[in-house]
């Protein structure tokens, strides 16, 4: 088996550097005619280049492949989709990646750290996804990649506007996967951890040496060829090491409906609340409802 993607046209976000550059390059040399997009500013969002996104076209081209540089912000994703049309005349396969960090605690946060984050991350994946939207829709096949991250799916501390902008990915990645489950777009999420000059400075050499974003990009190819027919779907990756996330949830608590319960049911049935044994693992806003929808039919529940 070569899986190959001869005929792709794909975009990847903040590709001149770290994971977006090892995406493009294994896209390229995998026969994709990558859109390979790059700011080119510092690692919390300031200045502007050509040259990091030149590199990787250039390495791209090198390797025998098909690639175009694109400069433009994430937050102008037609522009983007714009460079891909140009010059490819469509496109196949989305991986937002670009990001930046302005990790502060919140007490010394301020709106600019947080606009500022949010614009990149999770206003920046939106608008290349949404301007490769209607491109995909007509043809009826698109793969589409969120980069989440640990923070954001377990938190992390000095980092509210990069978990927030994060686990906000998620979600719109879980909503994309929905609307495009129709439409043949499959829309899923990676949390990714790999040496970057995003990492470089809290991570210490020895554990830097095997974390390489080469390690992470079999699975982003994966998840974005024609073969792969998962949607919706959270993974872990890193260092060798690829798993998936779901969520779980306890089997509850339910009060008889009709009688009031007070403050005190709810402490005296904390620990059945929060009792993991048997848990379930809801996927969709109907499982989300049904042990509601069954307690409403079943009012004498719990009495
Ligand atoms: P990196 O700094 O090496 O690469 C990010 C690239 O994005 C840079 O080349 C930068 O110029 C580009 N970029 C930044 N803002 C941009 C914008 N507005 N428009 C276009 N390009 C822009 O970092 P990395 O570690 O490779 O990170 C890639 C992604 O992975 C990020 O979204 C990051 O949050 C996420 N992530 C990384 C790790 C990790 O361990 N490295 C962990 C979790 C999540």
């Amino acid at each position: 088996m070569a899986l190959r993607f001869d005929q792709r046209v794909a975009i990847v976000t903040g590709a001149g550097n770290g994971l977006g550059r090892s995406h493009a390059l294994l896209l390229g040399s995998l026969g994709a005619k990558v859109v390979v997009n790059d700011l080119g500013g510092g690692a919390h969002g300031d200045g502007k280049s050509s040259t990091a996104a030149d590199a990787v076209v250039a390495e791209i081209i090198a390797a025998g492949g098909e690639a175009v540089a694109n400069y433009d912000s994430v937050e102008h994703g037609e522009r983007i989709v714009q460079t891909a049309l140009d010059a490819f005349g469509t496109v196949d396969i989305v991986i937002n990646n670009a990001g930046i960090l302005r990790d502060v605690s919140f007490h010394k946060m301020t709106q600019a750290d947080w606009d500022l984050i949010l614009k990149v991350h999770l206003t920046g994946s939106m608008s290349v996804s949404h301007a490769a939207w209607p491109i995909m829709r007509d043809k009826g096949y698109g793969r589409i990649i969120m980069t989440t991250s640990a923070a954001g799916l377990y938190g992390n501390f000095g980092q509210a506007n990069y978990c927030a902008a994060k686990l906000g990915l998620a979600g719109l990645a879980n909503c994309l996967a929905e609307e495009g489950r129709s439409k043949g777009i499959q829309v899923n999420t990676i949390a990714p951890i790999a040496a970057s000059r995003l990492t470089e400075t809290i991570m210490p050499p020895e554990l830097l040496a095997n974390l390489k974003p080469e390690h992470v990009s079999p699975l982003v190819a994966w998840l974005c060829h024609e073969d792969c027919e998962q949607t919706k779907g959270i993974f872990e990756v890193g260092a060798g090491y690829i798993s998936q996330l779901r969520w779980e949830r306890t089997q509850g608590q339910s009060f008889p409906l009709g009688k009031n319960f007070s403050v005190d049911d709810v402490a005296n049935k904390w620990n059945t609340i929060g009792d993991f044994t048997n848990a379930g693992h809801p996927a969709t806003v109907n499982d989300s409802f049904a042990p509601i929808l069954h307690n409403i039919n079943n009012p004498r529940l719990g009495g």
